[in-house]
């Protein structure tokens, strides 16, 4: 890591230097169309950069140079200890340039940096350094046969793997997917989401220099409706694993259906409850779990609790305290190490965010606080964190996920309404009960039907708690050895020992 963390990262970002290249094979080429496309800076609505735009063909070429790369066993045949030493080397680059990895974040998606830097990128390093100590670890399966044969188990890479990523997280949803990938012997394509792809470029270019053999890692940016496509509909992928929009994610269904039935996993969207309960154990602590539960990143959270379901006798003095930590939030400049929550992705995304507070208020829904865009002179994309009280749970706020700073609030009489109401809409990935009474909270988290379900405590996890969805929020598991699951079969092997 480097000793200091900058004072000024204005005066850093100055000097970056910005990935602008497809990376194929082992290194960085153009595009073969030669066109370009502009990467923004979400705080100041400027370009950073102009990064060569992947499409079908370069696809292709990514998909071949990975197929290459199985075939040929580079990475798959390598002992296990060499490939952890590259692995642990590619740790090592990753450390040495954790603040420009931070910044390059920051700058592409307007997140605070003070979160790049304690999140987002700390997180990721874990991530692959996790895969890479379980790769000496796990063994494959004897199954019981009688004393003349032997019937072997054996875990198997599937080969060349697609990953099509969402902006929200980048270089983090690109690490679930990178680590169980490598761990498991396969080659991948990565397209990130056009908004962000620097860091997941900077460390492909990273691992290339801990060496990773050519052709194992490739990442091609561009659009989802050519690059994304692409990948999702090639005969010559093995597996799709996506991240993104549930409305994205059923066409990679298609897609694998129209091709070559490539297994696809689907990591979607959310509408996630947070409930409340009269006997939490502290309700300044579920309060502060409440505001930054939907406030962190924006909002633009696949988990974020953005429906604040709470138990009608402690409604208005709950509200009250979650109002108080909401405006002591710093809104404002990513680069400020102070700021809580930085910038919107994008115009388009701003507006539909904007857009739902609108609806909000003519479903008639009561706004608290927030409620308009912020900061315009920047340029940039800032919209005040919002939170709207009486919220019924058939309103569009209530059942569509805004991704944004946009916290929908519904009141209930017991926690047989409470679970009722949480599972009334079409998502499942994450959802959070707080209470005192051990037996109520053991039977909400059997009734809740999400993926994650947190305890007196909201957005905890670490790499050995799965991570997806039920429902429309998605299939198939990040982190933890479950992921090894999609990127991997079962070979049997019976073996004969009877010679006559
Ligand atoms: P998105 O619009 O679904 O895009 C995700 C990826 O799919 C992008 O790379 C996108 O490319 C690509 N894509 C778009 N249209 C496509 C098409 N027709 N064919 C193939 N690929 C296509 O999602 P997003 O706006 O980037 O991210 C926000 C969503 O991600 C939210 O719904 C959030 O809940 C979800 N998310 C889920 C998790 C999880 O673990 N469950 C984690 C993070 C985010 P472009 O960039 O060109 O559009
Ligand atoms: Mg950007």
């Amino acid at each position: 890591m480097e000793a200091k963390i900058p004072q000024d990262w204005h005066r850093k970002s100055a000097t970056i230097k910005f990935p602008r290249e497809l990376f194929i094979n082992g290194r960085f080429v153009k595009a073969m169309s030669g066109k370009l496309f502009a990467t923004i800076n979400p705080a100041t609505g400027q370009i950073l950069a102009e990064i060569a735009e992947g499409d079908r063909y370069d696809i292709d070429l990514a998909v071949k140079a990975a197929r290459q790369s199985f075939d040929k066993g580079l990475w798959v045949r390598m002992s296990i200890a060499d490939r952890k030493k590259i692995m642990l080397r590619w740790l090592e680059l990753m450390e040495k340039n954790f603040n420009d990895l931070a910044l390059l974040e920051t700058l592409d998606v307007g997140k605070p940096i003070r979160d790049s830097l304690a999140v987002d990128i700390p997180l990721s390093i874990n991530c692959i350094r996790w895969y890479a100590e379980t790769m000496d670890k796990i063994c494959d399966e004897i199954a019981p046969t009688g004393y003349d044969s032997v019937v072997m188990v054996r875990r198997e890479p599937l080969g060349v793997i697609g990953a099509v990523l969402p902006w929200n997280f980048p270089l983090l949803m690109a690490t679930w997917k990178i680590g169980p990938i490598l761990a498991a012997g396969n080659s991948l394509v990565i397209k990130p989401a056009e908004q962000s792809p620097l860091t997941t470029l900077k460390i492909a270019e990273l691992a290339a220099e801990a060496g990773l053999p050519e052709g194992v890692l490739n990442v091609v940016p561009g659009f989802g409706e050519t690059a994304g496509q692409a990948l999702g509909k090639h005969m010559d992928v093995d597996c799709l694993a996506f991240t993104g929009s549930t409305e994205v994610g059923k066409y990679f269904l298609r897609y694998a259906g129209d091709s070559n039935m490539k297994r696809v996993s689907l990591e979607c969207g959310g509408k996630s409850p947070n409930i409340v309960m009269a006997d939490a154990p502290n309700l300044d602590v579920a309060a502060t779990a409440a505001a930054w539960g939907i406030f962190y990143n924006q909002g633009e959270a696949c988990s974020a609790g953005s429906r604040l379901l709470v138990e009608e006798k402690i409604k208005d003095r709950f509200l009250e305290k979650v109002i108080a930590i909401t405006k002591k939030i710093k809104l404002g400049d990513p680069l400020d190490p102070n700021t809580g929550i930085g910038a919107i992705i994008d115009q388009k995304q701003m507006q539909r965010v904007l857009g739902y507070i609108d609806i909000g208020q003519k479903e008639g829904a009561k706004l608290l606080c927030g409620g308009k865009r912020a900061i315009e002179a920047s340029g940039g994309y800032f919209v005040e964190p919002t939170v709207f009280d009486r919220v019924q749970p058939n309103m569009k706020i209530a059942q569509e996920e805004i991704f944004g700073p946009v916290l929908s609030v519904i009141t209930f009489k017991d926690a047989e309404e409470a679970v009722r109401i949480a599972n009334n809409t079409i998502y499942g990935l994450a959802a959070a009960v707080w209470t005192s009474d051990i037996t109520k909270a053991f039977r909400t988290t059997q009734a809740l039907r999400a993926g994650t379900i947190w305890v007196n405590s909201y957005d905890d996890g670490n790499m050995a708690m799965p991570f997806g969805g039920f429902k429309q929020s998605g299939f198939g598991r990040d982190k933890s050895l479950h992921a090894l699951d999609k990127y991997t079969d079962w070979k049997s092997v019976w073996v004969n020992l009877k010679t006559s």
